[in-house]
């Protein structure tokens, strides 16, 4: 795995560790907060060999040895928590909404059955082995947090002061973004993507946009999203953008009585936003408005939103179909070609 060995400077006191793979599922940035002796992490990798990594890497880049004995968790997905184990007795901050949701997040032992005891030939387990089956969830330990606030919590790292918002449920059940006023940077956790098409859990997209507008609102003149390359508020503006086009497409096919996968289809057959990395994430942010549009209150199920997008990526690029021969069939004239 092609692992950063080095830090991002962000700002004073604020490096990245930036996976930056765009096109898969996992890799998701870390925020180390250093002042002086102090040190504090946003979210940790998906296993031990990349938390290793991380370690490695701040090792080198920062002249002191530094630990962090905070953890602050965005929300509690795998690829932003199952690292929490390799900092054994630190502080692990999330909201309230995170940590009462976290039995709706897969474990580190059905991530492992995902990725090795499904069958391999059909959509499901080979979309988890392309995407999931690089880590190591067999060795992974999770800890749950062990502070947990709603609405507001301020954290002092050192000299650095930054304060915790909670602006879920959005992506997630319990999302927080992190404010450094004095840096003008925020961490945005995953409400926001880049490079890639987002997925959103919880929804609806408009919670995503006001989430956004939160993080607009907060005058940065740099963005942490949660995957992909560092953002400026102009980027962030335009993701708004995707989201609310994105919404109007799901609710008009809504409103004309079309199923959810087949709206989603539809949407991806015009080449919606193709220059964006897994399309198929456009299945499970239809499924989940459509579940808003239907008033259906029931939990989500991650791993079953999940296989509907495997499905339609199974149709498009599982063995044997080849891109080319997909896109003609499904989409007809109105698809432009693949650009690679
Ligand atoms: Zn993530």
């Amino acid at each position: 795995m092609n692992l950063p060995d080095g830090l991002v400077p962000v700002a004073e006191g604020l490096h990245l560790w930036a996976p930056q793979h765009v096109g898969t599922w996992g890799f998701a940035n870390c925020l180390l907060i250093t002042s002086g002796e102090q040190a504090a992490l946003v979210d940790t990798p998906y296993d031990r060999p990349m938390t290793e990594a991380l370690i490695a890497a701040a090792g080198r880049a920062l002249s002191a040895d530094v630990t962090a004995r905070t953890i602050v968790n965005t929300h509690v997905n795998g690829d932003h928590t199952f690292g929490n184990g390799c900092f054994p007795g630190a502080e692990i901050i999330a909201t309230r909404a995170s940590a009462e949701h976290l039995c709706r997040e897969p474990s580190p032992q059905q991530m492992h059955f995902l990725t090795h005891g499904t069958p391999p030939d059909e959509p499901l387990g080979w979309y988890a082995r392309e995407h999931f089956g690089r880590y190591r969830y067999e060795d992974v330990e999770t800890v749950p947090p062990t502070t947990t606030f709603s609405g507001r919590y301020d954290l002092q790292v050192g000299d650095i002061e930054a304060e915790l918002i909670e602006v879920g449920p959005a992506h997630s059940a319990g999302d927080l973004i992190v404010h450094f006023p004095a840096q003008r940077v925020v961490c945005a956790g995953d409400v926001l993507f880049a490079g890639d098409h987002p997925v959103h859990w919880d929804g609806p997209l408009s919670a995503i946009v006001a989430a956004c507008e939160t993080v607009l609102a907060l005058d940065p003149e740099v963005v942490v999203p949660g995957h992909g390359p560092l953002m400026t508020p102009r980027d962030v503006r335009a993701y708004i953008a995707y989201l609310r086009e994105l919404e109007a497409l799901v609710h008009a096919h809504h409103a004309a009585g079309v199923a959810a996968a087949e709206a989603a289809a539809d949407i991806l057959a015009t080449g919606f936003h193709d220059d964006l990395g897994l399309p198929e994430r456009v299945v499970i942010l239809t499924a989940v408005e459509y579940r808003h549009l239907d008033a259906d209150t029931s939990e989500p199920n991650l791993v079953q939103l999940s296989a509907q997008a495997a499905a339609w990526a199974y149709r498009h690029r599982g063995p044997g179909s080849g891109l080319a021969d997909a896109v003609t069939a499904s989409a007809g004239e109105r698809l432009r070609p693949p650009s690679g």
